[in-house]
């Protein structure tokens, strides 16, 4: 762990063809360039912790464990969360171009705009006998899964939904 500022911010450079010219380009934590050829194949990131390591996100499925992109109004976001399980251990979640920490640094943490009028679509598309999870309504509604994560926090805090419990934390049902 550093003791530099983290970024709060990706700051989306452009795109490359290959990882070594993606990683060239990065200068600052938090910089960011997408690998595509043909395809997205990766987000190359200079750790937004400060500690001066390349995070790859693969965006791929064919390569394995695959992260994915959504570029909404020119801001980018990343589901789920990035997490690097060696050296600095930094776990934070990409949402509009904001960085959010996960654990270490939250403190700091500043969600995106979020636009409540998707929470009457959010409940629409909730079943009311069983649990989904975000990641399920987001693909159904075409929303950015942690927009759709948020909308469901409060339609329970609304006392419209709620969250199960034990194994079925992190996913959520309709109340009648
Ligand atoms: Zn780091």
């Amino acid at each position: 762990m550093t003791t530099t500022t983290p970024a709060r911010k990706i700051h989306l450079l452009g795109s490359a063809s290959y990882r070594d010219e993606a990683e060239a380009m990065l200068a600052a934590p938090g910089d960011a360039v997408l690998v595509e050829r043909g395809l997205l194949r990766s987000l190359i990131l200079c750790c937004p912790d400060g500690c001066g390591e390349t995070l790859v996100v693969n965006l791929d499925p064919r390569a394995g464990k695959a992260w994915r992109l959504y570029q909404r109004r020119g801001a980018i976001s990343v589901y789920p969360s990035v997490w690097r399980d060696g050296g600095c251990e930094s776990h934070f979640i990409v949402w509009k171009d904001r960085i959010l920490w996960c654990g270490v640094f939250n403190e700091g943490n500043e969600e995106p705009d979020y636009d409540p009028a998707i929470e009457p679509l959010v409940l629409d598309a909730l079943p009311a006998d069983r649990f989904v999870d975000p990641a399920t309504i987001a693909q159904q509604l075409d929303l950015i899964v942690w927009d759709a994560g948020k909308a469901l926090r409060r339609l329970v805090a609304h006392g419209e939904a709620r969250e199960g419990v034990g194994s079925f934390k992190g996913t959520f049902e309709r109340l009648p």
